[in-house]
């Protein structure tokens, strides 16, 4: 299966600094072809430019967040059909900003996924626990159960689906889980994943938590890992675009 590498811009850009990012990403494409299905998630206003950019090149393009709300009196709210407007492939639902700074629960993000595929978008759920969740010995208990409450909802069948691991003590902090405690909760998240579906595919499980070129390779080479949602280092097309080599097929 092609590795996954998602980027996530979270609320950072500008018309033209998204212009000099992307052709400077592309360039670097052009130059040396990644193994790797590439993807951007950038905020809603630049989806229309985002898309004139990347159409009919290689890297594809989603959002941060949709509404749990198909339309209506949400204001300020982008549903998950005004994204598909602009072709986004991909949703990211439950990022830990959100369930941190938007109180977003469980079944929020359930709800989320749900309208993420009623659309036709992959809805990148993110789960992980905070660091007191981890020294407090809970880490399994929390990703199970955050990734138990969108199994539960989605009748679609759990294959449309892309799983995120982002551990919250390691996202924006510079510190990364090590290949063996980042693969160790992928497995337990697979054999969950496993149970559940009925579909023999196997449904991708990134790694997000300060993913950069250094780490990159050893995280991408566990065999649970079948990609990175990146941060900070999708705004930098050097980075990015290394992170991108790092991921063999
Ligand atoms: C993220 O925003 O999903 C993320 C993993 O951020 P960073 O790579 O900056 O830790």
């Amino acid at each position: 299966m092609k590795k996954r590498i998602v980027g996530n811009w979270k609320m950072n850009g500008s018309l033209a600094a998204n212009q000099l990012l992307v052709g400077t990403m592309l360039a670097g494409l052009k130059a040396q072809a990644s193994q790797a299905e590439l993807a951007l998630c950038v905020p809603a206003p630049y989806l229309a430019q985002l898309q004139a950019l990347l159409s009919g090149s290689s890297v594809v393009w989603g959002v941060q967040d949709v509404s749990a709300h198909e339309q209506g009196a949400f204001t300020g709210e982008v549903s998950a059909a005004m994204a598909k407007d602009f072709a986004c492939r991909y949703a990211i639902v439950g990022h830990s900003e959100r369930r941190h700074h938007h109180g977003e629960t469980d079944a929020v993000v359930a709800a989320k996924a749900q309208r993420a595929l009623a659309v036709g978008m992959t809805p990148v759920i993110c789960v992980g626990e905070t660091l007191a969740q981890r020294e407090a010995g809970e880490t399994e208990t929390v990703v199970r159960r955050q990734l138990a409450a969108v199994i539960h909802v989605i009748t679609h069948g759990t294959s449309e689906i892309v799983v995120a691991y982002e551990p919250v003590w390691a996202i924006g902090t510079g510190k990364t889980a090590t290949p063996e405690m980042a693969q160790s909760v992928h497995a337990v998240l697979r054999a969950q994943l496993a149970a559940a579906t009925q579909h023999p595919k196997r449904v991708p499980i990134l790694y997000g938590g300060s993913m950069n070129p250094a780490n990159a390779a050893s995280l991408l080479a566990e065999p649970d890992i079948d990609g990175g949602l990146i941060g900070g280092a999708s705004l930098k097309a050097v980075d990015f675009l290394q992170i991108a080599l790092a991921a063999k097929a």
